[in-house]
């Protein structure tokens, strides 16, 4: 029983073995709670579901019995029976069945395709309207590679105006091996999700009544946030950028003359009108009561116009030439509903971004200085698993004349620089044909996450075309006026992917120098607290993260709580330290502890944190 939304799966062995499979969750279903009927049961890309009424609730404590109970059909060896009946013979046999939205499906079947014939299958006790195929019996099915995984809601076929149905999800391979992996994997990301890290460490929330999309950063999030500004604040400072701030929106007028509007007009907020009494207070007074529209405002989805104001704001003369503007600017693009999730899929984000204004003669330079920014940046994050992507435009795309500005010279000469940064760089690339930024070139940066997954995280994009749109000039050494180059470039990308990418990359178990908390002091009684609190004064006043462990827990208890907060360094103290000056040291995930002299721990730490390593050295 499949519908056709559901993923085209290979008619193959694997096919036939979930949903083989299938039929016998559902016999095995009806045996537990009889009296149920059914909706569908169709493969997946990793295994099966079923959907139910069920006449009792079912939750993920009766899948152990449903097991079992599964495992026995499939020794039974049922064998797997067609029978193909005429439309009418097949609509009363599911009368006779008792299923009502097989009988709605079955009806609407060949009304649709006009079917003369329905067919079933049925095996040991089980039939179903179905057109297979399946296995031949149901030892052909190996026993020990499927696993039940959860109990969900699910409309029936898919529309929230039908009733809620059970859906029962499994996995299924065709061996063991491949199944353990893939659900060892799978608890892997669910352990490593940042929506549910997200949660349990106090870094954002979304709030129905702010709007989807739009993240409200916890306290906990907003010092990795402030973190991780500061360290690209600093690259950038040392590579000779200037900082900026600009506003959240600008007119309408101005998407146009950048080539956004129309063509963006999808992903951008509606426009924001104000009409004539809202801007002159007077004008309306017994007028017409018509009120006109006098502007457009729209929310910015990038920040680089903004940007290009800044530069056309002076006078420029190729002696200024490169000038790099920085700003975490905050945009806003209209995702749509269905497509936003956690801190991945935004309406609100904010950028690490810069664009820098050179010469053509500058651009390898610039764009070599950005690549070891970027290599920088990653590497005291520990994200070395990246592999870069040079993404060009596509001369033969039939459609490239609306994907890409239509300048062929300036697409060879762009790429071919590019090409060039990346040898002399010696950083192997991929070639993504066509999939340039409609103004230029782009090398994109992908990551290999710690789960497996390829994610795009971050672009350098040489723009030739925008500054010139946007009457971008400066004075060259000939005295005649040229347009600069643009250089659009986000190591860190916005703070929602970045931090969402963090997240799932540490499993939440930041470094000292990015963790929320740094230290917590854990005290053996509450004798030793006023020790404690010194040093939490001592050291906040180094401007570590400091806290005393609240509550008159045990100290076991007080140790699992820092580990449940993944606070990478806890601080125990009890009658030996406070006699000796100490603290003894347990780190995030380490069994062993160590004591240090306080001196010789602050200093440990405070270098740990200013040189962002990984962790507090302690050897
Ligand atoms: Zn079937
Ligand atoms: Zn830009």
């Amino acid at each position: 029983m499949s519908e056709t939304q559901v993923e085209e799966v290979e008619k193959d062995d694997l096919y036939k073995v979930r949903h083989s499979l299938a039929h016998v969750l559902a016999q095995a279903v009806l045996e537990i709670r009889p009296g149920s009927t059914l909706g569908f049961g169709p493969p997946i890309s990793d295994g099966f579901y079923y959907d139910f009424i069920l006449s009792e609730p079912l939750t993920e404590e009766d899948f152990p019995a449903l097991m079992q109970k599964m495992k026995k059909i499939i020794k039974k060896g049922q064998r797997f029976d067609r029978e193909d009946l005429s439309a009418a013979d097949g609509l009363s046999r599911i009368g006779e069945m008792g299923e009502p939205y097989k009988m709605e499906y079955g009806a609407e079947l060949i009304e649709k395709n006009n079917l003369e014939t329905l067919s079933f299958y049925r095996n040991g006790p089980f039939l179903d309207m179905c057109e297979g195929p399946h296995v031949h019996t149901t030892k052909d099915i190996p026993r020990d590679a499927f696993k039940l995984r959860s109990v969900a809601g699910a409309y029936w076929r898919g529309n929230s105006d039908n009733v809620m149905m059970t859906r029962i999800y499994a996995w299924a391979f065709l061996d063991k091996e491949t199944l353990d992996a893939h659900v060892s994997a799978y608890e892997e990301a669910q352990a490593r999700d940042h929506k549910k890290l997200g949660r349990e460490l106090g870094i954002y929330t979304i709030d129905n009544d702010i709007g989807k999309g739009l993240p409200l950063w916890l306290p906990n999030g907003t010092i990795i946030r402030d973190e991780l500004e500061n360290l690209a604040k600093e690259l950038e400072f040392k590579a000779g950028y200037s900082r900026v701030a600009t506003p959240h929106l600008a007119k309408e007028s101005l998407y146009h003359t950048t080539g956004h509007l129309p063509y963006y007009a999808e992903d951008m907020y509606p426009p924001m009108e104000l009409l004539e009494s809202a801007l002159d207070d007077e004008s309306d007074e017994g007028g017409s009561g018509e009120r006109l529209v006098k502007e457009s405002y729209r929310l910015r989805p990038m920040n680089c116009p903004h940007h290009h104001k800044v530069f056309s704001a002076e006078p420029r003369s190729y002696r200024d030439l490169p000038i790099r503007l920085a700003e975490y600017g905050q945009v806003y693009r209209f995702e749509d509903s269905g497509a936003v999730s956690g801190l991945v899929r935004v309406r609100g984000m904010c950028m690490n971004d810069a664009h820098i204004y050179c010469t053509k003669e500058q651009i390898k330079d610039e764009f070599k200085a950005v690549m070891a920014m970027y290599q920088e940046a990653y590497g005291i994050l520990g994200l070395d698993k990246f592999h870069v992507r040079l993404s060009k435009w596509d001369p033969e795309d039939p459609k490239g004349k609306e994907k890409f500005v239509d300048n062929p010279q300036a697409w060879r000469d762009s790429e071919q620089v590019l090409e060039e940064v990346l040898n002399e760089l010696a950083i192997d690339y991929q070639v993504g044909l066509g999939e340039g930024a409609f103004y230029g070139p782009k090398i994109d940066i992908q990551f290999s996450t710690v789960t497996g997954r390829e994610e795009s995280v971050s672009t350098v994009q040489l723009d030739f075309a925008v500054p010139g749109r946007m009457g971008l000039k400066y004075v060259g050494s000939d005295g005649e006026e040229h347009t600069p180059f643009c250089i659009h470039r986000a190591p860190f990308s916005t703070h929602e992917r970045m931090v969402a990418f963090l997240i799932e990359h540490f499993a939440g178990a930041f470094p000292t120098w990015l963790a929320p908390i740094q230290v917590q002091l854990l005290t053996v009684s509450e004798q030793y607290d006023d020790y404690a609190n010194e040093i939490v004064a001592r050291l906040r006043n180094q401007m570590v993260r400091a806290e005393l462990a609240p509550s008159n827990d045990t100290l076991p208890k007080k140790i699992r709580q820092g580990a449940t907060r993944k606070i990478p360094n806890l601080l125990i103290i009890g009658e030996r330290e406070v006699a000796d000056g100490t603290v003894t040291l347990r780190r995030y995930g380490h069994q062993q502890q160590q004591t240090f002299a306080m001196a010789d721990f602050e200093h440990r730490l405070v270098d740990a944190i200013k040189r962002r390593l990984p962790e507090v050295d302690a050897d």
